[in-house]
C-alpha cells in the first residue's frame, strides 16, 4: 500500500476513537448539569466537524488507494455487458419467431411511475428471455406516446407486436409466443426475480463495485430505455448552456402539489437546504468552494422565488418555466415531457441529490445517477423513504452486531438475524420486522448490513416462488 493509504487508514482509526471520546464525554456532561443551549450548540458544531473530517478521510481513501481506475473500468465493462444483453433480447435474429412479452401501459400515473412500470416489464423480459413490446394503445394512460419516439430511440429495430398470434396469459410456457404481463401489483404467480433481486451472474462483481446493487441494476435498465435521439442530446446541451449548469452542484427535487397529504408529507425548503449546506460544508474541507449552487426541480413554482429570497448566497439553477409545465393542470402538455426529462437529466448529473424518495421522479433521477458514476449509492439524502422499487417484495437487513432493545419501541437483534426493513428514521435508527422473533420495531442502523438477494435467469415454467 502507498504511504497516503497507511496514513489515512490510521487516521480514520484514531479519529473514530476521538469521535467517540468526544461524544461520550459531551453526553456525560449533559447529564451532570443543566447546561445552556449555547453549550449544546457548541457540542453540536464540534461533533459536526469531527463527522465531516472523518467522512472526508474515508472518501480520500478511495482516491488514493489506486483503485479508481479499476472502479471506472469495472463499471463500464458491467454496463456494456448488461446493455448488450438488453440489445440482444430486443433485436432477435428472427422477430417473426421471437418470443414476445407484452407490457401494457394502462395505469394513469406520472412519468416516473410509467417509467418504473416499463422497468419492471424489462426485468421480466430479461429474466424470461423474451423481447419486450409495449402496448400503449390506451392513449389516455400513455400520454407521452406521441412525443416519446422523437425523444428516445426505439427499444429495438422491430419491437412491434406480432399480429394474428394469440396472446397468452402470464406466465404462459416455453412455447407461448406472446405472453401478456400484468402490472407488478397484480402479477400472479409472482416471479422471484423481481426487485430487489439482482441477476446472480452479475452479483459477485456488483457487490464489490457498488454500495446498493439493485439501484445500479435499475439504473442500467433505464439507461437502455432512455437512449436519447441525437436531437434530444442537442436539447439537453442547449439547456445546460442556457441554465449555466456547472459543478459543484446539488440537485434538489421538491415534490409538492397533488402529492402532499395523499402520498407524502410537506417538507419546508429549509429542511432540504440543511442537507445542501451539509454537502457544501463537507466539500469546503477539500478546498474553497467559490460558488454554492443548486439545481432546483419542483412542481411548486413559488419555490423559485422563495429559494432566491431566502438563500441569496446560492446560485439557483433551474427554470420556473419548467415548473409551470409541472403543475397539475399543465402536465398533459407536450412541453411537460421535455420539462420532466430536462429536470431528471440535471438532477441525475448533480454531485448530490436531496429529495424525497417517496417521489418516483426523484427515484428515477437517483437510479440514472447510478448509471453515470461507478457508485453513486451515497450521493443522496432522502427526507422520507429509503430507496425502494414500487411493488418490490422486500428489502432485507442482516444483523452484524447484537442489540438489546432499549425501551418498548426497540427490538432485539442477534448476529445473522434477518429483518424486513420498513424505513430509516435518519436518526441512527431503522425500523423493521425481525424475521426470527416476528417483532416490529427500531434498531440501530449501524448494527446491520443490507442483504443482497440474487436470482438466476430462469424460464417461465420455473418462475413460481
Ligand atoms: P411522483 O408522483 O412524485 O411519485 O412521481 P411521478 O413521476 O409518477 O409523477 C409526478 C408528475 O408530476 C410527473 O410526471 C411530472 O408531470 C410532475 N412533476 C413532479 N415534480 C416535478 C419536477 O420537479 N419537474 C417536472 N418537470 N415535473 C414534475
Amino acid at each position: 500500500p502507498s504511504k497516503e493509504y497507511e496514513v489515512l487508514r490510521r487516521r480514520i482509526y484514531s479519529n473514530t476513537k476521538e469521535f467517540w471520546y468526544y461524544v461520550n464525554s459531551g453526553l456525560k456532561s449533559l447529564n451532570k448539569s443543566m447546561i445552556g443551549v449555547e453549550r449544546i450548540h457548541k457540542i453540536k458544531n464540534i461533533v459536526g466537524e469531527h463527522f465531516r473530517s472523518l467522512l472526508k478521510d474515508v472518501s480520500g481513501l478511495a482516491e488514493v488507494d489506486n483503485y479508481s481506475k479499476w472502479r471506472q473500468q469495472e463499471s463500464e465493462s458491467l454496463s456494456i455487458l448488461v446493455q448488450s444483453r438488453l440489445e440482444e433480447i430486443q433485436n432477435p435474429p428472427n422477430w417473426f419467431t421471437a418470443r414476445q412479452l407484452v407490457c401494457k401501459i394502462e395505469k394513469f400515473c406520472g412519468f416516473g411511475c410509467q417509467l418504473h412500470h416499463i422497468v419492471y416489464c424489462f426485468i421480466v423480459a430479461y429474466s424470461t428471455q423474451r423481447m419486450l413490446v409495449l402496448d400503449y394503445h390506451n392513449i389516455e394512460a400513455w400520454r407521452y406516446g406521441e412525443v416519446w419516439p422523437n425523444i428516445f430511440l426505439p427499444f429495438g429495430d422491430t419491437s412491434t407486436l406480432l399480429k394474428n398470434i394469440s396472446v397468452v396469459k402470464w406466465p404462459g410456457n416455453q412455447n407461448s409466443q406472446i405472453v401478456y404481463l400484468p402490472p407488478i401489483d397484480s402479477i400472479h404467480p409472482r416471479p422471484y426475480f423481481l426487485p430487489q433481486m439482482i441477476p446472480a451472474d452479475l452479483a459477485p462483481r456488483l457487490t464489490v463495485l457498488h454500495g446498493d446493487p439493485i439501484v445500479w441494476w435499475i439504473g442500467q435498465i433505464l439507461k437502455y430505455m432512455l437512449r436519447p435521439q441525437l436531437s434530444t442530446i442537442h436539447i439537453l446541451d442547449d439547456y445546460a448552456n442556457k441554465l449555466k449548469f456547472q459543478k459543484p452542484i446539488v440537485g434538489v427535487h421538491i415534490r409538492r402539489t397533488d402529492k402532499i397529504n395523499s402520498e407524502a408529507s410537506l417538507h419546508t425548503l429549509d429542511e432540504y437546504m440543511v442537507h445542501v449546506e451539509e454537502y457544501y460544508k463537507q466539500k469546503e474541507l477539500s478546498g474553497n468552494v467559490s460558488r454554492k449552487r443548486i439545481y432546483l426541480a419542483t412542481d411548486e413554482q413559488t419555490l423559485f422565488d422563495e429559494a432566491k429570497r431566502n438563500y441569496p448566497e446560492y446560485e439557483i439553477i433551474g427554470s420556473d418555466d419548467i415548473s409551470r409545465t409541472a403543475s397539475v393542470k399543465n402536465r398533459k402538455s407536450k412541453e411537460a415531457l421535455i420539462g420532466i426529462i430536462v429536470d431528471i437529466h440535471f438532477l441525475s448529473l448533480s454531485d448530490h441529490l436531496v429529495c424525497t424518495f417517496s417521489s418516483q421522479l426523484c427515484r428515477v433521477a437517483y437510479e440514472i445517477m447510478n448509471s453515470l458514476y461507478p457508485d453513486a449509492s451515497s450521493r443522496f439524502t432522502s427526507l422520507d423513504d429509503i430507496y425502494y422499487f414500487g411493488g418490490q417484495a422486500h428489502r432485507i437487513n442482516e444483523a452484524v452486531l447484537p442489540h438489546k432493545a432499549n425501551g418498548p419501541d426497540e427490538i432485539d437483534l442477534q448476529v445473522e438475524d434477518q429483518i424486513f426493513v420498513a424505513g430509516n428514521h435518519w436518526n441512527g435508527y431503522s425500523k423493521g420486522r425481525n424475521l426470527r422473533t416476528g417483532l416490529l420495531g427500531l434498531y440501530p442502523t449501524f448494527k446491520v448490513i443490507p442483504k443482497i438477494e440474487t436470482t438466476t435467469i430462469i424460464d417461465t415454467e420455473t418462475i413460481i416462488s
